[in-house]
């Protein structure tokens, strides 16, 4: 070594023998810094520490670890500045072990040399707190860590460490900011041995959602009504990830289609094989977007319903969730026809129980109106839920909800999104108000007005994902419009156990009494009134009736008295009046009441909407598409079905 480089490394040496010259090198890692900026992250006064802070620096400079780039007024690290640096880093890694602290497992499945500042860091970056605190805090977690005398440590174990030190010092502010969301091992266990293919990995990454809306996105007092069962939200988990539902029109999608991400530029054969149409193409990729499920609206003057089925083939052979709202129109009705034939024809291929189509009938005839029955009863035996409405509306959305409440062209629906539904337990209420009435109406409206303070947090949600473009099709624009409609959105109050809470209230046991009916009349005058009041220019809010969950064919509504059908079905048509979504009568094509009576005599009772489906399964082994309830393969004679519930469930 010559004398030169002997003096080079003493200064060196010297350079690096300040814990205030290391400070600075280490802040200079991730880049340059002015001279200002580095004081004030080495925590020094500008007017009192300037002196000595000048010091430090010129032995840095003169050791030609650090440099000044004059362009920027920046101090930077040299080539030899970063290499040093890099020695110290090895040197303190070492002592760091000699100093027993054990090596911890990272979230990117690296061992690393415990290092509290990085606690300290998280403390300061997650939780926002003081720099001081999270230091004494650090210390802290560090002293427990090394009494422990652990082999090697993880990073969720330390977070432990950390929160129960939080808590020790009363920080409880802190927690919930600093907690980690998921799953106990034994439970991740469970689901990965219950369930196959993609649903494990669905299960917990909706697990993680759901906590996080409850903690992060809803206040306190929204997520405890939720968990107190009085208003439950639907798809919770996907509050902070997309709507429920869409309603897009085929053409203007076609219209559309180049604006949107990734068009699809082949559309036809490509070497024997079927290229997905455009439409089918929109429909998928909307399906990626909505948790409920979709509408696709054929406008009243739509030509050729019969090819619908074939340019959305992937759609259906993949079950996705749609509905085919169509205006009836006696022009048309042959179309429907050959419509609901195709549909069959796809049916016959993989079960269509992810498929609804929605008629609304006000205009047809009642020739017309039987035909359509007929050939829709067959398509429904394919598993298809078929609604007709004989109610004047513009479309029926995805759960079968009427949607008129808005004025609009048949065009204007597209991008018309239901940003969300609640489902409001009305017995639960009543249990909660000690069975009172006058408590009961007032929590009644007390939960609709939080119902609409959690939907616009989540539409706030909403418009920074498609303001981000995180939902690629619904952020689109062209010619100027959103594909995502941002005015009226609709949102969802969903009435569940109105009969229930009736009977409560009134006592009465015998259904349908004028007592009973007389309060159900005023629970929905006041929940319509309550909706009303809180919808403004955003948000829609429409009260809806439920029986059997979110989605009607789940379960089949039969009249409470099947020997009282007549006064049954008198009363469900007085109730439509006061509710949408009431007197929504479901068919089982397969069971029995389609025998006791017609779904046109429903229509002559009075009722609006009538449905008609059939529960349906694959058999593994031959294909044959049977009834839910088979066990065994009428033929082929297998026990072995494929249903589409752990579909439905994965969306
Ligand atoms: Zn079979």
């Amino acid at each position: 070594m010559g004398e030169q480089d002997e003096e080079d490394s003493v200064l060196i040496l010297q350079a690096i023998s300040s814990s205030m010259r290391l400070r600075v090198l280490e802040l200079l890692e991730d880049g340059g810094l002015r001279y200002n900026d580095l004081m004030r992250k080495l925590g020094l006064d500008q007017k009192t520490d300037a002196g000595k802070f000048s010091f430090h620096i010129k032995k840095l400079m003169r050791a030609e670890l650090i440099e000044l780039n004059q362009a920027e007024k920046k101090y930077q690290l040299t080539k030899l500045g970063d290499s040093i640096l890099r020695h110290v880093h090895e040197i303190k890694g070492e002592i760091i072990e000699e100093e027993k602290f054990p090596k911890v497992r990272t979230s990117k499945l690296k061992m690393e040399p415990f290092d509290r500042r990085r606690i300290a860091e998280s403390l300061t970056r997650e939780a926002k707190m003081e720099e001081d605190e999270a230091e004494d805090i650090a210390l802290e977690v560090q002293d427990k860590i090394l009494r422990l005398k652990v082999k090697y440590l993880t990073a969720p174990l330390i977070r432990e460490l950390v929160i129960a030190t939080v808590m020790e010092r009363g920080m409880e502010k802190y927690r919930h900011k600093l907690t980690r969301l998921g799953m106990p091992v034994f439970d991740v266990g469970n689901i990965a041995n219950q369930y196959n293919a993609d649903s494990p990995l669905i299960r917990a990454g909706r697990e993680v959602f759901l906590q996080y809306v409850l903690l992060e996105m809803l206040p306190k007092s929204l997520a405890d009504i939720h968990l107190s069962g009085q208003m439950e939200f639907n798809f919770l988990s996907e509050w902070a990830l997309r709507p429920e539902q869409i309603v897009h029109i085929p053409e203007v999608d076609l219209e559309w289609c180049n604006a949107l991400p990734n068009p699809p530029i082949r559309l036809k054969m490509e070497d024997g094989i079927p290229i997905p149409s455009s439409l089918d193409y929109v429909v998928m990729a909307v399906s990626k977007e909505t948790c409920a499920g979709q509408t696709l609206l054929q406008a009243p003057e739509t030509q050729k319903l019969e090819d619908l089925p074939n340019k959305i083939r992937f759609s259906l052979a993949f079950g996705t969730k749609l509905n085919i709202s169509i205006r009836g129109d006696e022009k048309n009705i042959d179309g429907l026809e050959k419509m609901f034939v195709a549909l069959s024809e796809r049916g016959r291929i993989a079960p269509l129980d992810n498929l609804r189509i929605s008629i609304i009938a006000d205009k047809l005839s009642r020739d017309a109106l039987r035909r359509v029955i007929e050939v829709a009863s067959s398509t429904s035996a394919f598993g298809a839920a078929v609604s007709i409405a004989r109610k004047k509306a513009d479309l029926m959305s995805y759960d079968h909800m009427l949607v008129n409440e808005l004025t609009a062209d048949t065009m204007d629906y597209h991008g018309l999104t239901i940003l969300g539904s609640v489902r409001v337990d009305l017995p639960t209420i009543l249990m909660d108000s000690k069975k009172k009435e006058s408590i009961f109406f007032d929590k009644l409206k007390g939960l609709i007005t939080r119902a609409k303070d959690a939907f616009h947090i989540r539409l706030d949600y909403l418009t920074t994902r498609v303001n981000n473009g995180t939902l690629p099709v619904f952020s689109s624009v062209h010619e100027g419009r959103r594909y995502i409609r941002d005015k009226q959105m609709i949102a969802v109050v969903q009435l569940d156990g109105i009969y229930a809470a009736a009977m409560a209230l009134t006592g009465d046991s015998e259904p349908y009494s004028k007592s009973m009916l007389g309060i159900i009349e005023k629970m929905a005058n006041s929940v319509r009134a309550a909706v009303q009041r809180e919808s403004d220019e955003s948000i829609v809010i429409t009260a809806n009736l439920t029986y059997n969950g979110l989605h009607p064919p789940k379960g089949q509504i039969l009249p409470p008295d099947v020997s009282n059908l007549e006064s049954w079905l008198r009363r469900e048509a007085e109730l439509q009046t006061m509710l949408t979504g009431s007197g929504l009568v479901v068919f089982d094509v397969d069971g029995s009441e389609m025998g006791a009576i017609r779904p046109e005599e429903a229509f002559d009772k009075g009722i609006d909407i009538v449905t008609l489906y059939s529960q349906r399964q694959m058999c593994s082994i031959c294909g044959a598409i049977v009834p839910k309830n088979a066990p065994v393969c009428p033929y082929c004679g297998s026990r072995v079905f494929v249903s589409r519930d752990e579909t439905l469930e994965n969306f």
